[in-house]
């Protein structure tokens, strides 16, 4: 009846004071009652003590229950005002907690050691679209945060396993649906929560809404996959490198493979090899140069120079960057593209505006500017300088005899043999038709009289060999001038060796004759 041993022990009292007071009572009446008899034999007086000898002991008793009462009503009071206290205080921490726990704009809630929900704050309520009451209502809640059954089975295995070994859960990622249909992901923290004597009791878990920042990430994810796959695509390789010696490659794209023959991580870091190592060594210094001139000044670079392909091979490459800040130090960025066509293109083109394309001679345009300048470094340092002078004799007789098309070949033939027989400070130019001309620096009277006769005597005394006619007899007549003999001007001397040749052919073709005499 009742259950704890204060309480018997408090009913054991209370019964003892009941038969303390029935004792006194029974004592008092018996004893009262007979001393009374003894003292008053008078009945009327005997009545009137007896009167008061009762109300006497209802004094006494009332004063004694007035006593015990007001001790233990004082002592009630007490309690009921200690607890009362306690209770506010108990609920004004309560209710600080949870205004804690329901301002907080992250998810906060309680699971027991079954897995039901105790605590749901507002953020949760927030976030889900479920409210407490609905939380509070038994495990379904994770049935619909978690529709996916193989899903939540492994959430709840997670959560099992925390209860079971402890430790600590962070940084768990999950990803829910909330009551409107959306999926969410949170990121959790979870941790033994523990009762009194230290048993756990459940786990509390914390979760940030980080849908926003993951959709964030993945956008930016998204964003460099497009950029890789632009970069890829695009002509030539993309390039971030380090402004150092190295060329040190933080990021390349996939037309490195293209333009150097590396993969691009064979490029990054240095790993395999260093993209400056890669220009010519006679290429780099004006590379290296060129960029640091552009940055100092703010500018944007274009360069060109040459780089040793994994195969080997040399290839010309077209570089445009700029220059970035970094976090430490200046990035360069820019594109890098193989340009080795157009340097070809480019090499044939110059080589077609200064040499005739039939005889591969230097063309009459670049004789008269070679020779001009020429003869003014022969002025300067007073150098003889010869001009030859040559015409085939009687061409249109060859052509006419052989066809045009031999004619191109026996003027194919004299150029090379020309060019065979000079020194490698000479050089030779067809100046137009069958007329060819030799710059011979450094070469006096004498000396020109002797290259003329032996370079005449080539054809004069032997047939010319021709690709595809074979032997064809050819002749030349040779107009010598030599500055400053025979003129101090490019014009003189040109006119000089023509008037020269011409008399040459005029003592009967075959000959050479230096400007000013007529010999043979
Ligand atoms: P000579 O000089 O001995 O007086 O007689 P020639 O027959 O050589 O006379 P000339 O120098 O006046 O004639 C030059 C000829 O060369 C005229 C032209 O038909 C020919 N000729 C000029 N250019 C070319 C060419 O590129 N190819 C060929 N096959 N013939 C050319
Ligand atoms: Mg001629
Ligand atoms: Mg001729």
């Amino acid at each position: 009846m009742y259950s704890s041993e204060e309480e018997r022990r408090a009913v054991r009292r209370a019964a003892r004071m009941g038969l303390v007071y029935a004792l006194f009572g029974a004592l008092w009446i018996t004893f009262s009652d007979q001393i009374t008899v003894w003292l008053f034999s008078e009945p009327a007086v005997r009545t009137a003590v007896q009167t008061g000898k009762g109300w006497i002991f209802v004094g006494i008793t009332a004063l004694a229950f007035f006593l015990i009462l007001r001790r233990r009503f004082l002592h009630d009071a007490r309690v009921l005002a200690e607890r009362e206290a306690e209770r506010r205080e108990l609920e004004e921490l309560n209710q600080f907690r949870e205004a804690v726990i329901d301002n907080a704009s992250i998810w906060i809630n309680v699971l027991d050691r079954g897995g039901s929900v105790t605590l749901w704050n507002k953020a949760a309520e927030q976030i889900s679209g479920y409210s407490r009451d609905e939380a509070l209502l038994g495990s379904t809640v994770w049935e619909w945060l978690y529709p996916d059954p193989e899903y939540r089975d492994r959430i709840a295995g997670a959560m099992r396993d925390l209860m079971r070994s402890g430790g600590d859960l962070d940084d768990f990622e999950t990803r829910i649906r909330t009551r409107g249909g959306e999926d969410r992901t949170m990121l959790w923290s979870s941790r033994r929560l523990f009762g009194v004597g230290g048993t756990p009791m459940g786990i509390v878990a914390i979760g940030r809404d980080v849908t926003e920042s993951r959709r964030t990430e993945e956008a930016l994810r998204e964003r460099e996959r497009e950029l890789a796959t632009l970069l890829g695509n695009l002509p030539g390789m993309a390039y971030r490198c380090r402004n150092d010696a190295h060329w040190t490659m933080l990021y390349v794209s996939q037309g490195a493979r293209e333009v150097t023959g590396y993969e691009p991580e064979q490029l990054l870091d240095n790993r395999e090899v260093a993209f400056a190592d890669l220009i010519l060594p006679e290429d780099r210094q004006s590379a290296d140069e060129a960029v640091q001139r552009a940055l100092a000044a703010g500018r944007s670079f274009a360069l060109e120079y040459r780089i040793r392909r994994r195969s080997g091979d040399e290839v010309w490459v077209w570089e445009q960057g700029c220059s970035v800040d970094g976090e430490d130090g200046a990035r360069l960025e820019g594109i890098i593209m193989e340009i080795d066509e157009r340097k070809q293109m480019e090499r044939k083109l110059a080589s077609l505006a200064i040499h005739d394309p039939l005889t591969g001679l230097y063309n009459r345009r670049e004789l008269d500017q070679q020779f001009a300048d020429e003869v003014e470094r022969a002025r300067r340092y007073e150098r003889p300088l010869a001009l030859l002078w040559l015409d085939v004799d009687e061409f249109k007789g060859i052509n006419d005899r052989l066809g045009h098309l031999v004619g191109d070949d026996v003027l194919r033939a004299l150029a090379r043999l020309l060019q065979d027989n000079i020194r490698n400070v000479d050089y030779a130019a067809r100046y137009g038709g069958e007329e060819l001309a030799v710059v011979m620096p450094e070469m006096g009277v004498d000396e020109a009289r002797e290259a003329a006769a032996r370079l005449r005597a080539l054809t004069g005394d032997r047939p010319l060999v021709v690709d595809g006619a074979g032997a064809v007899r050819v002749t030349v007549s040779v107009g010598v001038a030599v500055f400053p003999d025979h003129g101090g001007s490019a014009d003189e001397l040109l006119q000089a060796a023509d008037e020269a040749m011409y008399a040459a052919k005029r003592l009967g073709r075959n000959r050479i004759c230096v400007a000013g005499n007529a010999e043979t």
